[in-house]
């Protein structure tokens, strides 16, 4: 028999040789505050580049909107429609660096585009060729003009009634919570050290300019100062407060950057949408855009567009968000889903960005583009907000150059992360088993048989987790709480909220076992309560 290269044993995440590593180390060239998509891709850029980065969450990696997208990498159709050349192209240079960089957690999915008009075959395919035309080599594939039996074979899952074809077209879908433990976790492989459940409190100052930042260990209660060349606020929706925090420190009034959309999302099972292919429904009745898109075993509804300005940690539908994914489902879908066939209900908030009305009262602004803006306070703290997950990488590299211009950091050259594969990256370079799929041990790619030399590697606790990924959630993937495990490391409470709700207690055992002291059982299940309740008050 041929002799096997032992996998290499992925980094540990204890917390006490993590929160001993930022009391021993309390200087940096960045600290990054905020672990959703944007602030994951600065700490992993600037790791990369060799400079030394620390990273505060004040909750879980991807608490925020990062956990809760439509799970789309994507140029953005929408805004070929708008006329944005640029940014969809941007996207689309995103979409394949990501796809190549972390094909176990990012791959090509087919979408088709049913047409109940005749003329409206042509009118998208036009679009969508431009799309292909736009993507170049990058394209994953061409799109197709379909008549009325190859959309039905395609998607039988669609309205057979009045239905004359379809256009067929490619994009990309991934685990967005999976792929943000895997930056934070290859941002830690490149030097830089992450922490979460770490709230930053209070940001420092040295001769009117921010110097540092004071963080609280959330299980501990304790403090902590650092101090920083480079302060990046990439706290989301929340932004603001950051900024109101370094435009005080000026004697200034900050004006408000960011205005939450919220953004719903329900889950069904995959009887609704076979064959493997996503539904777009390019304009719904009143001017929308609604996606049916087959993901991890489930079929994800959505969305919703509803400005929402009180920005909370866990929104809620409104009942006629729901009505509206439901109704519009129902019109596209041969089986209309019903409330009670409702898995699961999640709500995102979309950090919008607003136009400045006069910037240099805020300080030196610079908009990158109409999607995201990275912006200096009077007091140096640099804010990133806006965006997409798809061009989180891109974002990153913004960043970096607006800090070099402000002369925070030295300047390094861009594309550290162009071709720097993520951790778990598959050896055969490629994904084995669809994202559509049933979720399993395939979604952590290369290290998939490390998971076999933990205790309970044969202990299935739901379809696709089993009690080992629970363990390796803890010891390698910064898991701290039962939320952080069944939201975050697995997917369940997206996928089936009841089900979720019904692991919580064995979860929070194993987690006991594991060395966590206060791993939040009951906060979960109130979180699950949410997840699950809203679809069925209509039943
Ligand atoms: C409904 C919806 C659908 C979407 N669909 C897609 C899609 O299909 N494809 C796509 O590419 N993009 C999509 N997006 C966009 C994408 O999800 C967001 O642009 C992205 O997740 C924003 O990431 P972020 O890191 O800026 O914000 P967040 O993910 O919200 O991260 C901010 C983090 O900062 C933390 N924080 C706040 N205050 C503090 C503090 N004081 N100290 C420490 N930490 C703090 C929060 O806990 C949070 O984790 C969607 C967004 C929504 C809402």
């Amino acid at each position: 028999m041929m002799p096997t290269t032992p996998l290499p044993s992925p980094a540990r995440t204890d917390r006490a040789d993590l929160v001993a590593q930022l009391a021993r180390n309390r200087t940096y060239d960045i600290a990054v505050v905020g672990g959703g998509a944007t602030g994951l891709g600065v700490a992993l850029d600037a790791a990369a580049r060799g400079f030394s980065v620390v990273l505060l969450e004040a909750n879980d990696f991807a608490k925020g909107s990062s956990s809760r997208a439509t799970k789309l990498v994507h140029g953005g159709v929408r805004y070929l429609a708008q006329g944005n050349i640029s940014l969809v192209r941007e996207a689309l240079h995103e979409r394949t660096t990501l796809l190549a960089n972390a094909p176990h957690l990012a791959q090509p999915l087919p979408f088709v585009m049913p047409a109940y008009r005749l003329w409206e075959v042509p009118f998208y395919g036009i679009g969508l060729k431009l799309y292909d035309a736009l993507a170049g080599k990058a394209g994953l594939g061409a799109t197709e003009l379909l008549g009325r039996a190859a959309t039905l074979a395609r998607i039988p899952g669609v309205q057979a009634q009045g239905l004359k074809g379809g256009v067929q077209y490619w994009d990309g879908q991934f685990d967005d919570a999976r792929l943000a433990v895997t930056l934070a976790r290859t941002a830690a492989a490149q030097g830089a050290l992450l922490l979460n459940h770490f709230p930053v409190e209070t940001l420092l100052y040295q001769d009117g300019r921010v110097s540092g930042l004071v963080c609280r260990d959330a299980e501990s209660g304790q403090s902590h100062t650092i101090s920083a060349g480079c302060v990046v606020n990439a706290t989301g929706v929340w932004v603001d407060t950051l900024r109101a925090q370094d435009s005080a420190a000026a004697g200034q009034t900050a004006q408000a950057l960011v205005s939450p959309s919220q953004g719903v999302h329900l889950v069904v099972d995959a009887d609704f949408l076979p064959g493997g292919h996503a539904l777009l429904v390019p304009h719904t009745a009143d001017g929308r855009v609604l996606f049916a898109v087959p993901w991890l075993g489930k079929v994800v509804l959505g969305t919703t567009d509803t400005p929402r300005p009180d920005a909370s940690a866990e929104p809620k539908p409104f009942q006629e968000e729901i009505d509206f994914i439901l109704g519009e489902s129902a019109r596209y879908l041969r089986r209309a889903p019903r409330a009670s066939d409702v898995r699961s209900t999640w709500v995102g908030l979309r950090p919008l960005v607003r136009p400045q009305a006069s910037p240099g009262a805020a300080g030196a602004t610079k908009k990158i583009s109409r999607e995201h803006t990275v912006l200096s306070g009077p007091g140096g703290l640099v804010t990133v907000t806006g965006g997409k997950w798809t061009t989180y990488r891109a974002m990153a590299e913004d960043v970096l150059a607006h800090c070099a211009d402000e002369k925070l950091i030295a300047r390094r050259p861009a594309g550290a992360t162009n071709v720097l594969r993520l951790v778990g990256f598959p050896e055969a370079g490629r994904a084995t088993v669809s994202i559509g799929a049933a979720p399993g041990a395939h979604l952590y790619g290369s290290e998939a048989p490390l998971l076999q030399a933990l205790p309970g590697a044969d202990t299935w606790l739901a379809d696709g987790l089993s009690e080992a990924m629970v363990r390796y959630a803890v010891r390698h993937e910064y898991a701290r709480t039962v939320e952080d495990v069944l939201a975050r490391r697995s997917r369940l409470l997206f996928l089936d909220a009841a089900a979720a709700g019904a692991l919580g207690p064995r979860v929070a055992e194993i987690l006991l076992e594991e060395g966590v002291a206060t791993p939040g059982l009951d906060g979960f299940l109130a979180l699950a309560r949410q997840f699950d309740a809203t679809p069925h008050t209509g039943t």
